[in-house]
């Protein structure tokens, strides 16, 4: 590449959470930025797209939650987010359970009424680890044999296409444990759905940056003088230590003659029989009243190279592989990894956003110090 040819100060590769909140960040301060994404649509994993009135989140439920008021407070610049309170139901052989484990769980499985009957219930179940190693030596210690065996094992197994002793204790903090009669699924202080769906969002946020759909990311191809990448970072090293583990998830959706087909956004099916891991409704993201409605049913599946990858798999043996490879991106001078791919971390929205912000303060923090 001529270097006097570059036009681009940001190559900005995937048009995701990260590479558009750092397009919209570098292009506020006068840099050009060129994004470029693989897919024919903006917005990576969170894009909705509108079926029949129906916004619909077409990788799977997207939830806005975060206990940053940074973040909920930048993100609103760019929609307006709904009362939405994430309270999924999880339906085990036909019985119907709240999540997060709470007060309304606990009556369900053993029909107790106050705090102190679902503790005691809880305690003679639990197993006692001082530190547990793996997801089910996690769950056994936190919750016991029940809701292990209705709730979790069957779930996780498919999510993650390993056994739950296989697996690390760090995914399962994620589902909160709690004594009040509460389903809120998130503990954060903010939450919500933009209304009208994630894809308006993502144009405010790249409206005027130059953004190339159906483009593959190749080396060098365009001029730019750095490069940001939110890719899987073992595929930008073309895997030369081998691929890193993800999960990814096959969708299928189907609009239905009915109003109302499970009375909740998001069921769960938390035995092992049933293929898919759960059901969306998208309308009651948004509270639809629309005369039809869409589903999808999310089946995990193993991730192959020129599939999409959806998880990380944080495990031992691709955390050490990983350090491999931010060895190599260390050693890349002019490129900046992030994003879930990019940073190998099983991110939710707020913390990719947030990640963005740091980087961009950096960019342009370190070039002031110059
Ligand atoms: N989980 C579970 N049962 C459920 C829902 C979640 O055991 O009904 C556990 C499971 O280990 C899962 C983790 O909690 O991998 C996080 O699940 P969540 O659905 O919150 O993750 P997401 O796919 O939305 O990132």
């Amino acid at each position: 590449m001529n270097k006097g040819a570059l036009v681009y100060d940001y190559l900005i590769v995937g048009a995701g959470w990260f590479g558009a909140v750092t397009a919209y960040e570098l292009t506020k301060k006068g840099k050009r930025c060129l994004v470029i994404d693989k897919r024919s649509h903006i917005g990576g994993n969170s894009y909705t797209e509108n079926v029949d009135d129906i916004n619909v989140h077409k990788y799977g439920a997207h939830i806005f939650h975060t206990n940053d008021r940074e973040v909920w407070e930048y993100v609103n610049q760019f929609a307006d987010f709904n009362r939405y309170t994430n309270s999924p139901v999880a339906d085990y052989h036909g019985e119907i359970y709240n999540l997060p484990f709470n007060m309304n769980t606990f009556h369900a499985l053993w029909s107790v009424t106050t705090p102190v009957e679902a503790k005691a219930k809880i305690e003679s179940q639990r197993m006692r680890i001082t530190e547990p190693q793996n997801l089910e030596e996690m769950a056994l210690s936190l919750v016991g044999t029940d809701i292990y065996e209705k709730l979790i094992k069957g779930y996780t197994e498919k999510q993650w296409g390993r056994k739950c002793s296989e697996l690390p204790a760090f995914i399962i903090k994620r589902l909160p444990l709690r004594f009040t009669y509460d389903n809120n699924y998130f503990n954060d202080r903010y939450q919500g759905i933009p209304i009208g769906g994630y894809t308006q969002l993502f144009e405010k946020l790249l409206d005027g940056v130059e953004v190339k759909l159906n483009t593959q990311y190749k080396h060098d191809e365009f001029g730019a003088k750095k490069v940001i990448y939110s890719g899987a970072i073992d595929e930008y090293f073309d895997y030369r230590y081998g691929s890193l583990e993800y999960r990814s998830l096959q969708f299928e959706n189907e609009t239905l003659d009915i109003e109302n087909y499970q009375g909740n956004a998001v069921v769960n099916y938390t035995s092992s029989e049933v293929p898919y891991i759960r059901i969306i409704e998208h309308k009651h993201f948004e509270f639809g009243k629309q005369e039809k409605t869409v589903i999808t049913r999310e089946f995990p599946k193993e991730w192959q190279k020129g599939e999409e990858p959806f998880y990380t798999v944080n495990d031992n043996k691709n955390t050490e592989k990983y350090k491999q490879y931010v060895d190599l991106a260390n050693s890349e001078k002019n490129v900046i990894f992030g994003g879930r791919l990019g940073s190998y971390r099983y991110y939710d929205m707020w913390q990719v956003i947030k990640e963005a912000l740091k980087t961009v303060e950096k960019e342009i923090g370190g070039e002031n110090n110059e």
